[in-house]
């Protein structure tokens, strides 16, 4: 039985989780929730697993669920998620909240001895080297949840990445695989939310329309396994079968195929290294037919460019990458910016910053907030 604490149930990950732990009474049990705002859903869910702790990022809300949930701890804010995931009934946390509000519970949770399941790439963009210095140190487990880093660690199953080829992330083109440079200047929020093929949050909806997501995952997969960023490679396959791939020296690729659900690498971290019937759709490979590849189109879309400065430049640039994101997402959101502009906010706050290489975890504090103060008031033009 394993003992598990969700950070961020009320989100898109967070309730295929629950489904998960739901449908596995025998080996996954949910000791605590944490959320930011949605109180009705997670009272539900903290009492559908009988949770013994929840936490919510509001204060004001604390006494709303203590009055719901009698006999449930109840904490908030930011320390509120630092003592969370201390907890002694938690064996594994599973950070999937959105942004880089897990980096520090993630890092207090590997200093307390959890077994990590991280949803939350924009922690391993933002402090990826302190947080994998530390997992490293602890002989921690850190097991990634995002479908193309799972679908790597798969593949790679436990061999160090020096000796892959290259690794070959899978991305989907988002919804603005065949659109016109046109078309996408003019694009609304709402076009940019309409996913073809995962059904997810917000931020990574847009981020995948801007192939934003898919430069946060080389930087990820940067981290994660250690790899330079010209053996990263971006391949665009539109049904998103192949969750990704490894080439090795010998020409032979390992790929990881399934069904595009979220259930499968989220299952895969809850029960690693077993494998088990968590009663998922199976892939009918005939019925699908046939599947298609071609190369991004770095001109439409000049995220994985910038990626790949950010990891040449190292230490405090993907930082600033991510955070210049976050903010160039909500000015989009906000009908303050076009749905082009957000890369071009994200370009002038890289040009600006003063990088800091073998970076402290406060210096890439410091740049992360500085990033969201320049990317939330630069202008398109200047
Ligand atoms: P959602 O926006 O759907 O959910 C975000 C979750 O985070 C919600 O539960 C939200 O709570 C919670 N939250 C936000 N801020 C805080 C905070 N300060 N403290 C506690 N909880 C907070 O996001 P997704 O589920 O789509 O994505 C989550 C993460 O997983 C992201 O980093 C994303 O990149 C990554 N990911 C997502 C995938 C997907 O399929 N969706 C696939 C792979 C990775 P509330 O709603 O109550 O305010």
């Amino acid at each position: 039985m394993k003992r598990i604490a969700i950070l961020g149930s009320t989100g898109s990950v967070g309730v295929n989780a629950c489904r998960v732990a739901a449908a596995l009474p025998d080996r996954i049990e949910v000791t605590a929730l944490a959320a930011g705002r949605n109180t009705a859903l997670l009272i539900e869910q903290a009492r559908q697993f009988q949770c013994r702790t929840v936490a919510i990022q509001d204060p004001a809300l604390k006494p709303e669920l203590e009055q719901a949930l009698p006999g449930c701890r109840v904490l908030c804010g930011p320390e509120g998620l630092i003592e969370l995931v201390k907890a002694a009934d938690v064996d594994m946390i599973l950070c999937a909240i959105v942004g880089t509000a897990g980096l520090l519970p993630v890092m207090e949770a590997v200093r307390a001895g959890k077994e990590i399941a991280l949803a939350s790439k924009e922690v391993m963009v933002m402090a990826g080297e302190p947080v994998m210095d530390l997992v490293k140190a602890k002989k921690s487990v850190l097991i990634p949840v995002d479908s193309e880093h799972s679908a790597i660690f798969q593949c790679l199953n436990s061999l160090d990445s020096s000796r892959a080829a290259n690794l070959i992330l899978t991305s989907s083109g988002g919804p603005f695989r065949k659109a016109s440079r046109e078309v996408m200047e003019k694009a609304t929020f709402e076009q940019a939310l309409a996913h073809p093929v995962w059904s997810m949050g917000q931020k990574i909806s847009i981020d995948s329309a801007t192939l934003m997501n898919k430069a946060l995952e080389m930087i990820e997969a940067h981290f994660l396994f250690d790899c330079p960023e010209e053996r990263i490679r971006v391949l665009v396959h539109p049904q998103s079968v192949i969750h990704s791939m490894v080439e090795f020296p010998d020409g032979v690729v390992l790929a990881q195929l399934g069904v595009p659900d979220m259930r499968f690498p989220i299952q895969y971290a809850f029960t690693w290294p077993d494998r088990v019937d968590g009663g998922l759709e199976r892939l009918d490979l005939a019925k699908i037919g046939h599947l298609d590849f071609e190369e991004p189109d770095t001109e439409r879309f000049p995220a994985l460019d910038l990626a790949r400065e950010a990891i040449r430049a190292g230490g405090t640039m993907p930082c600033v990458m991510n955070a210049a994101n976050e903010a160039a997402f909500v000015r989009f959101k906000n009908g303050e910016i076009g749905f082009t502009d957000i890369i071009a906010v994200i370009e002038k706050t890289m040009e600006q910053h003063n990088n800091i290489r073998n970076a402290s975890l406060d210096d890439i504090l410091e740049a992360d907030r500085a990033a969201r103060a320049f990317a939330a008031s630069v202008r398109r033009g200047s």
